[in-house]
């Protein structure tokens, strides 16, 4: 069987290459592969910065963002053959620890976890894969050409969760959010801020392209330049930040209403800035601000996700895919492009 593999930590070493066809042992669920996202996470682990093989193996498939047809389901599996379904990249660690074994391994508190296309365990870069049926989540019919943005919005519904968990430790009843970062991450943050019924701005630094026009048909507002532009009219409630820049980070705290909360999911690279940590500190006591870092995902924000995409317009959904490349030509996948919002590599042989 046909997969994308890499050795992980070692540069250039990513190529289509055969591997064993799944085993039973690896799900009760084989499913055909039909497409997988491209991050930022999948870019470190190509250019070796990233990334665990499984045990006793030089190379890892890779691909978390997944999405693929069931061709085979034990019955009374809740699944069937023809399903959409997306696979879950975290697994609990062995241990396990609290947070695990409550189910929660999206927080895990001993990084023993596992994950699938990142650490220890086979990706969904591959013609075909097999998943526990437990860790499958169906999708709509009607997302087969966007389903595979349902991985980025389970990590978005987390943070929209912690954001709403946080706000209810008090009277709460937001208005407004900023989100700054028009990637994937961001515009599918603006859309579940839309679905809130929220004033939703969002922040990036194109002035061009069509980020813009997608923000603007989702009903919220685009801006350009810095934090102290976009919330000229209002003070956010809520900020999600999604660029992971260091100015950005602290010029958003800076930024919130009274009560505000922002929650961080960019990981950012090392970048010296000088801030008044004193006037930073005043501005959140003063203000009962909350900060909060949310990365992954569990099942509830997976099945949170599949909710939202089926609610979501899926010609708007669609725009966010701006390239699709088929396997074999896997390598323009990691090449950027202005334009470029979510690029994807298609799996089907239909397709390539
Ligand atoms: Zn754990």
């Amino acid at each position: 069987m046909r997969a994308l593999t890499v050795v992980p930590l070692k540069k250039d070493s990513l190529a289509v290459t055969d591997v064993p066809d799944p085993e039973r042992g690896d799900g009760d669920l084989l499913v055909d592969g039909l497409a997988v996202g491209v991050c930022g996470t999948d870019k470190e682990i190509v250019a070796g910065q990233y990334g665990w093989a499984p045990p006793g193996r030089e190379r890892l498939v890779i691909g978390h963002e997944s999405l693929g047809r069931v061709r085979q389901a034990p019955d009374g599996s809740g699944f069937s053959p023809g399903d959409l379904v997306v696979g879950v990249v975290r697994r609990p660690d062995p241990v396990p620890c609290g947070a695990c074994a409550h189910e929660q391994f999206d927080m895990c508190r001993n990084n023993r976890y596992t994950e699938r296309g990142i650490k220890e365990i086979d990706g969904y870069a591959s013609r075909s894969w097999r998943v526990e049926a437990g860790y499958a989540v169906k999708l709509d019919p009607a997302l087969a050409g966007v389903g595979v943005l349902m991985e980025p919005t389970s990590v978005v519904a987390k943070a929209w969760e912690q954001v709403e968990r946080i706000g209810a430790r008090a009277w709460f009843e937001p208005r407004t959010v900023l989100v700054t970062g028009a990637g994937p991450i961001g515009l599918l943050a603006a859309l579940l801020g839309v679905q809130r019924g929220l004033d939703v701005h969002v922040l990036d630094r194109a002035t061009g392209g069509p980020k813009p026009r997608i923000v603007g048909d989702l009903g919220a507002t685009y801006h350009h330049g810095g934090v102290g532009d976009a919330v000229a009219s209002a003070r956010p409630d809520v900020v999600i930040e999604a660029t992971g820049s260091g100015r950005v980070v602290f010029d958003a705290i800076a930024a919130t209403a009274p009560y505000g909360i922002v929650c961080l999911t960019g990981v950012s690279s090392a970048h010296r800035l000088t801030v008044d940590a004193g006037d930073l500190n005043r501005e959140i006591v003063l203000e009962n601000d909350a900060i909060v870092g949310s990365v992954n995902a569990n099942l509830t924000h997976y099945s949170a996700a599949a909710d939202a995409l089926a609610k979501a317009d899926p010609d708007w959904l669609r725009r966010l895919i701006s390239r699709q490349v088929p396997l074999e030509r896997f390598s323009e996948a990691f090449t950027h492009r202005p334009d470029d919002i979510k690029v994807v590599i298609t799996l089907d042989e239909t397709a390539s």
